[in-house]
């Protein structure tokens, strides 16, 4: 009984701290604005379906998708057994769901047991890849010492989560037949490795050593599951969301603001375009987090930090500034600050910062090309540049502070409808001369 009440005591502080996160990560998310999307539902549960659940961009480089495969698995199955955990803490039951599964229940053990050692040998790999071939794209700049603890935090708490199951799996297994409180499971093939180093224990030693796996297990979930909340981690679940909200249209295709669009046709005399109320007068681009759109903020929150659309950007590789992920890094930390500035009663917005100036500068975001690399190359569809245009919008028609080089371009946009200085009457006058 005092076993339960304990449970329950942790599940609850779990809960109530979770729930809290939560609530402000969607509190965060809506500083940003509105944009209806439901359009193309097919398309949107399509790319759940494959670039989500089936992890589908990953393949691009097969040997870190593979491994990456196995932690995501095991996150997924491994976690069902989380679930008759919390109904053996709750009803102070043992293997609760044993009786019921019959012969499925080892077949399904062995199916945790062999992807527990699986995750083990993906997160050994990844740390290995991190820290000791350091590879170029985890140890770059905006990489600082949180976001590599941060990595490194999750792959190791990862393995001693799973050596937990696995020394828990192999105490239950020696006790079976001795203590009337663990029941037959069948053999359990990985975990039976680790019997002979708890051969020489008591009864009462290895249901110390079971109990204790079996707490520490359950108490590391649920600290996991907070912990994921705070970290680059969360994208295992907001991967979800962001590929259903993700932008479909072609890449390249670069949208009117409605609110230019209308103003434009104002001056012209025509109808405004689209059906809809005419949008509220506001800020040109973007400055600050909330003149960018929601699903925006989502992806910012939904970066897994893997640095794939810095290793493609070609500003990047020719040792501009840019980082597109460096970007979606500076977006959630503003919305951090924002957000954490709101919950305690600060300024929150007002607080005399702003995404671009105090996070991002204007070299970054002027040496981008619009090429869309970062884009095809992000496994969750997130779109870095789609923030970069919004700053860049705000910096051209708020601040006329583009650099001066691209005045002419301007103003040849303006008058010949092109980049170039010809008139748009001179445009086919290569034709003539190559009749
Ligand atoms: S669109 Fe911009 S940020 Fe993205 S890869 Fe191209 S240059 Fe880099
Ligand atoms: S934006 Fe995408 S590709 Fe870039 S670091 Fe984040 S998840 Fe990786």
């Amino acid at each position: 009984m005092i076993a339960q009440l304990a449970f329950l005591f942790v599940l609850g502080i779990a809960v109530f701290l979770i729930r809290r996160r939560v609530l402000f990560l969607a509190r965060t998310i809506r500083l940003g604005k509105a944009n209806d999307i439901k359009d193309r539902t097919g398309d949107r549960w399509r790319n759940v379906l494959l670039v989500a659940f089936g992890q589908k961009k990953m393949f691009k480089r097969p040997i870190p998708a593979v491994l990456h495969f196995f932690i995501y698995a095991g996150f997924l199955i491994i976690n069902l057994e989380v679930l008759e955990f919390i109904i053996d803490g709750v009803a102070g039951t043992h293997r609760f769901f044993a009786p019921w599964l019959g012969s499925i229940y080892p077949v399904l053990m062995n199916l945790f047991e062999f992807l527990a050692v699986a995750v083990m040998v993906a997160c050994v790999v990844f740390l290995l890849r991190r820290f000791v071939l350091r590879l170029p794209r985890f140890w770059s700049d905006e990489m600082t010492s949180w976001p590599r603890l941060d990595a490194a935090l999750i792959l190791v708490t990862e393995i001693i989560l799973m050596w937990a199951i696995l020394f828990m799996n192999a105490s239950d297994q020696l006790l079976q037949g001795q203590h009337e409180h663990y029941p037959e499971t069948g053999k359990l093939f990985f975990s039976a490795f680790l019997t002979p180093a708890l051969a020489g224990l008591d009864v009462h030693s290895l249901v110390l050593v079971e109990r204790f796996c079996w707490w520490f297990h359950i108490i590391g979930i649920l600290g996991f599951s907070l912990y994921i909340t705070y970290s680059k981690h969360l994208h295992i679940f907001l991967a979800f969301p962001n590929t259903y909200y993700a932008r479909l249209e072609t890449k390249g295709q670069i949208q009117n603001m409605p609110v230019v669009t209308r103003e434009v046709r104002s001056m012209l005399g025509l109808e405004p375009a689209g059906a809809g109320p005419p949008s509220e007068p506001g800020r040109f681009g973007a400055k600050d987090i909330n003149d960018l759109s929601w699903n925006s903020l989502l992806s910012a929150y939904s970066c897994t930090e893997c640095g794939r659309c810095t290793s493609e950007c070609p500003a990047n590789q020719t040792g501009k500034k840019l980082s597109p992920r460096k970007i979606m890094m500076d977006v959630r930390d503003r919305m951090e600050e924002v957000g954490n500035s709101m919950a305690h009663g600060g300024a929150g917005l007002a607080d005399g910062k702003s995404l671009l100036g105090n996070y991002i500068t204007k070299e970054e975001i002027n040496a981008c090309t619009s090429c869309n690399a970062c884009v095809e190359a992000c496994p969750v569809l997130i779109s870095p540049l789609d923030i970069i245009l919004e700053l860049r919008r705000y910096v051209a028609m708020e601040e006329s502070g583009s650099p001066a080089q691209w005045n002419a371009m301007f103003q040849n946009i303006e008058t010949n409808f092109a980049p170039w200085k010809f008139p748009a009457a001179d445009r086919f006058n290569w034709a003539k001369e190559n009749r």
